[in-house]
């Protein structure tokens, strides 16, 4: 019997073995021509850079803004009828050289805040910004004279500090009370030294004329023993307009006795136009500050009662001077000449 030739047929897992052969084969042979590829690619690239021609990685790749850097403050502050002078902004691309442009006026004869912007565009159109803020503040907004009552006291020395670090002078209407030293300093610094009474006892000093006027020379003389500064700047305790001095005087009409006498003898007498409320409503820092500057008179003679036996009120002040020499605002302190700010007597 004759045998068959048998047909082999491949086995199904071997068939499989194959194209998967032929497929990594493939994968492999795709890998190696793209990697020279990419080489080649890059060598390019890096000799064009080399060279400073066209750079086709930047233009086709770069995702990245320029990135900009002002020159000078980003906020500048200036006053009016001053010159704003631009100092520009440099900008760096990570593939190519850009420019920033400018934008943005400034109208330094109008007090207000303006914005500068600077941008920079790539030639992918990557565009990065920056502002500059330019603060134009007003010339002249109104003097404010600072003054202080019934110290010294611990908290004068501070006080003192504040004033020295802004050179900003004030009036100090003092006391028989406190540390000698603290007089001598605020005379020594530039401020004015008013009288306010020795005793600040109101049944003592406005019980007659001859008691006010023996207690108003007590710290006159005090103040001459330390700085042999005669002053004549005076204020009374409570300000001319109180009316507690009538519970001590009889009925005598005492303050009006006391203004026309006090200014007979050649003293200038102050009250006040802004009250900061610390010997009144308000027991805190922020306070005494909204108090007062939300009452400084535009254009006008702010003359502002505080008192420096007030720890908390001292703490206001440098807030205060802050907001005031960014408004435009001058300080001084009070002399013979200055605005009286008097207010309406009432006995
Ligand atoms: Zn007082």
């Amino acid at each position: 019997m004759e045998e068959q030739p048998q047909i082999v047929q491949p086995k199904p897992r071997h068939r499989w073995l194959r194209l998967f052969l032929i497929l990594v084969l493939v994968v492999v042979s795709l890998f190696t021509i793209g990697c020279y590829a990419a080489k080649n690619n890059f060598d390019e690239h890096m000799m064009e850079k080399a060279e400073g021609t066209a750079d086709s990685f930047c233009t086709t790749k770069d995702e990245e803004a320029p990135e900009i850097s002002l020159i000078g403050n980003g906020t500048i502050s200036l006053k009016v009828g001053e010159k704003y002078e631009e100092l520009g902004a440099t900008a760096v691309d990570s593939c190519e050289e850009v420019e920033v442009v400018v934008s943005g006026a400034v109208d330094t004869n109008t007090a207000g805040t303006y914005k500068v912007t600077y941008s920079s565009m790539d030639s992918l159109q990557n565009t990065s910004k920056k502002e500059r803020i330019v603060n134009v503040i007003p010339k002249y907004h109104g003097t404010i004279y600072l003054t202080f009552d019934d110290g010294p006291s611990q908290h004068t020395a501070l006080l003192l500090d504040i004033l020295k670090k802004y050179d900003i002078k004030a009036t100090f209407f003092v006391t028989g009370y406190g540390d000698d030293a603290m007089i001598v300093r605020e005379y020594n610094e530039g401020h004015a030294i008013g009288l306010h009474t020795a005793s600040h006892d109101y049944s003592y000093v406005y019980q007659s004329t001859a008691n006010f006027f023996a207690d108003l020379y007590t710290v006159q003389n005090r103040v001459k023993n330390l700085t042999g500064y005669t002053s004549m700047l005076m204020r009374f305790p409570g300000g001319s307009s109180n009316t507690v001095s009538a519970k001590y005087d009889g009925g005598s009409g005492i303050m009006t006795k006391l203004v026309k006498e006090v200014t007979n003898k050649g003293f200038v007498f102050f009250d006040w136009n802004i009250s900061s409320g610390d010997a009144g409503n308000a027991y805190t820092p922020n306070a005494v500050f909204e108090n007062v500057v939300y009452a400084f008179k535009e254009y006008g003679d702010s003359i502002v009662l505080q008192h420096d036996s007030k720890g908390f009120s001292v703490e206001a002040v440098e807030k205060i001077i802050q907001f005031g020499l960014a408004n435009g605002y001058e300080f001084k302190k009070l002399d013979m000449n200055s605005p009286t700010a008097h207010h309406r007597v009432n006995n």
